[in-house]
């Protein structure tokens, strides 16, 4: 098969949510077909011009699916892999399962990242109540316990306080395997989205800006609030990670941004090997967005500019907050994205919307811009 693709081949997508949605209408802007494999049916067979649901443990529905595209990629980091192993060895699978089996784990995250010379919250590796005691001795209270694998949007982890019970909050998160992360006092939460091409070219969106609700992004605004140096090392930061996982397609990098006596340090909270929600604005604010960077970057392609068109406000639509979209498209200048998820429950994530505003009336909504 070969490393390149062609305007008209079939890129297969494990998961149909939201991203792969996007993915497939990316790629049909560039004559692309996608071929969607999920256990569920959902948002993403809309759009896609084949679909397979089967589970991703079944070999037969899984090399029917790798014959029928020519390169596999996939919307979310907890392909099992077994899963992916069994489609490398039949398809090129972009970004590579090396990638995906470093960032499932946060304890393997971390080390590399660390190894890289990249800082990240202090940790120490948890396997059972005992280990919980001794890195809480090391790193003190309060602490966060995450599980090393499957967590998202918050979910499986526990903040430990001074006088909590210890085993009780082991227990609550299953007794995993775990690590015990340190509290990092954060100014704001930042990412960097940016793509790495086959032939090693790295290209990042500007520094997005994060604020969350119940652990869910609820608001991007770009360009984020800090220093041009700061900025600059921070993208640096994802390249080199992409770089050291010989990464090929769209990476996002979750920071923390630390202030402390005037200057500011960049932390690496965790990596989505993947198209992320902060990144949604790309669609409407830049040149190139990610989900068309990535499809460039998995076909072996050049990749877009990441340059942005204004000063960006996207929002989140969270369950009943999808209701007013007839309110949103009467706002001129409004870009709505609605998913096609046929029930509001509370905490999904139904749809979004970006502003790309001039950038002086940025700077009024959020504050002024630190540029240094
Ligand atoms: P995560 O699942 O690791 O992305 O964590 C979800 C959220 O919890 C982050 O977006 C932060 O707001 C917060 N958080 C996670 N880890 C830490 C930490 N070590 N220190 C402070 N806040 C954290």
């Amino acid at each position: 098969m070969s490393a390149t693709l062609k305007p008209g081949d079939m890129i297969g997508i494990l998961g149909s949510g939201q991203l792969g949605r996007m993915l497939a209408m990316a790629g049909a802007r560039l004559g692309l077909r996608t071929h969607i494999y999920a256990p569920e049916p959902g948002p993403a067979l809309d759009v896609c011009a084949q679909h397979t649901i089967a589970p991703y443990e079944d070999e037969a529905a899984l090399a029917a699916f790798a014959d029928s595209v020519a390169v596999v990629s996939y919307e979310f980091e907890n392909v099992p892999a077994a899963t992916a192993a069994f489609l490398a060895a039949r398809r090129h699978v972009r970004p590579g399962p090396g990638a995906l089996a470093i960032t499932q784990d946060r304890l393997s995250e971390k080390t590399f990242l660390n190894q890289l010379g990249i800082p990240t919250a202090r940790f120490a590796q948890v396997d059972d109540v005992a280990g919980l005691t001794a890195a809480l001795d090391t790193l003190g209270r309060p602490a966060i316990l995450k599980t090393r694998r499957f967590g998202y949007d918050g979910k499986g982890q526990v903040m430990i306080r001074p006088g909590q019970d210890i085993a009780e909050a082991f227990s609550a998160l299953g007794g995993q395997a775990c690590i015990l992360e340190g509290l990092v006092t954060f100014a704001r939460e930042v990412s960097v989205v940016g793509a790495r091409s086959l032939s090693g070219d790295f290209a990042a969106f500007d520094v997005c800006e994060n604020e969350h609700e119940n652990h869910i992004l609820s608001r991007t605004i770009v360009p984020a609030r800090l220093g041009a140096q700061t900025a600059r090392a921070a993208m640096d930061m994802a390249g080199k990670i992409a770089a050291a996982l010989d990464y090929v397609g769209v990476i996002t990098v979750e920071m923390f941004l630390v202030e402390e006596a005037g200057s500011e340090t960049i932390v690496v909270n965790e990596i989505a090997p993947r198209v992320h929600n902060s990144g949604h604005w790309t669609i409407d604010g830049a040149v190139t967005s990610q989900f068309e960077q990535h499809m460039r970057a998995i076909c072996g392609w050049a990749l877009g500019s990441p340059r942005r068109h204004g000063a960006i406000d996207m929002r989140n639509l969270i369950g009943a907050q999808a209701n007013d979209w007839e309110a949103m498209l009467a706002e001129p200048g409004l870009c709505l994205h609605l998913y096609g998820k046929h029930e509001a429950r509370e905490g999904r994530k139904m749809g979004h919307f970006t502003r790309v505003l001039p950038e002086e009336e940025h700077e009024a909504q959020a504050g002024p811009l630190n540029r240094t």
